[in-house]
């Protein structure tokens, strides 16, 4: 486990102890691909991205981090460093080329589950649904689905009380979206969840759900490829659940069966843990720390600053907040 708190907050040199921690999901030849309104970031923008990065920004390694973390190192200025989550094969076949390209690092956050029974997530069969329905059409699908199993064998709340509470726009996705995203990844009981996702993908994605589990994550083999060029690689959970909302005991399994699956790319003394949809709560923060996790990140959008931020909720910007997409980021320099 990382040194505590205190130990760095009095050896920490004087310097730079901001960071920037940019965060992307697919990275991707998107107007050639399949699922063209899928959201990831296009290759040709990733690319000059990392170009401006390495006109403007020192790139770090997670273990320089980890370092400045401790207090053994100082940041230095513009210092900015690239994570990667889900374990999506576009990471492998697009992103790692280019980073090598450039001689960055990048580190890669991948749920267990992804790479040992090839079961597509819940968070990919909603990213494809939505890619694939007209919104307006799929939100009448979910409420009409949600009435339908209501009092049957759930119970849940009303759907006019659940739209009001949930159909509200958020920084990348208008009202209707998030409205389906939340219903379908933790609004409704898991097991209904499941079902009605099952039920909107075979209607609206056209491919089964075991071919785009094989053709969307990474294999073991292209992990141990990465990490064997360098790159480095972090927990996600092993079912990419929302793990402040399980209860204590799930919760434990899940990271549990993420740290055994995920073993062989990580160091059990001292690994990264990057929380799915950024969500985690205390007994989630103790469980980490018992289990040898020496930094989090989370999904809070801000820089951060090693000096003040605990270790274990480091925010992140998104992709989108860097040039070519905007100049967000300014707003945190
Ligand atoms: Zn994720």
């Amino acid at each position: 486990m990382c040194l505590s708190v205190q130990v760095f907050y009095t050896s920490m040199k004087k310097g730079n102890t901001k960071l920037f921690i940019s965060m992307y999901h697919y990275t991707r030849d998107l107007r050639h691909s399949r699922y063209p309104e899928i959201k990831g970031l296009d290759v040709d923008l990733f690319r000059k991205q990392l170009e401006f990065f390495e006109e403007n920004f020192n790139v770090l390694r997670m273990e320089e981090v980890i370092d400045a973390v401790k207090g053994n190192d100082t940041l230095p200025d513009n210092a900015v460093l690239l994570t990667f989550d889900d374990g999506y094969i576009d990471n492998y076949t697009t992103a790692f080329p280019i980073l090598e390209e450039f001689g960055f690092q990048g580190s890669f956050f991948i749920p267990g589950k992804t790479f040992t029974t090839h079961q597509l997530l819940d968070v990919n069969k909603i990213h494809y649904i939505l890619a694939s329905a007209n919104i307006k059409k799929l939100v009448a699908d979910v409420k009409e689905k949600m009435d339908f199993y209501r009092g049957k064998e759930f119970n849940y709340p009303s759907t006019e009380e659940l739209w009001n509470k949930y159909a509200i726009d958020d920084r990348f996705d208008n009202k209707y979206t998030v409205f389906v995203k939340r219903i379908l990844q933790t609004v409704l009981p898991e097991r209904l969840r499941n079902q009605i996702s099952s039920d909107l993908f075979e209607k609206y994605v056209g491919v089964t759900e075991e071919q785009l589990a094989y053709e969307l994550y990474m294999t073991p083999e292209q992990i141990r490829t990465m990490k064997k060029h360098g790159m480095f690689i972090g927990i996600h959970g092993y079912d990419h659940y929302w793990l402040g909302n399980l209860l204590p005991e799930q919760m434990r399994e899940d990271i549990s069966k993420a740290l055994e699956t995920m073993s062989e790319f990580i160091d059990r003394k001292e690994w990264v843990m990057n929380y799915p949809y950024g969500n985690f709560n205390d007994d989630v923060l103790a469980y980490i720390k018992e289990k040898g996790a020496c930094l989090g990140l989370t999904t809070e959008v801000r820089t951060a600053d090693i000096g003040k931020d605990s270790a274990f909720k480091l925010p992140r910007l998104d992709c989108n907040d860097f040039p070519p997409k905007s100049d967000n980021y300014k707003k945190w320099m």
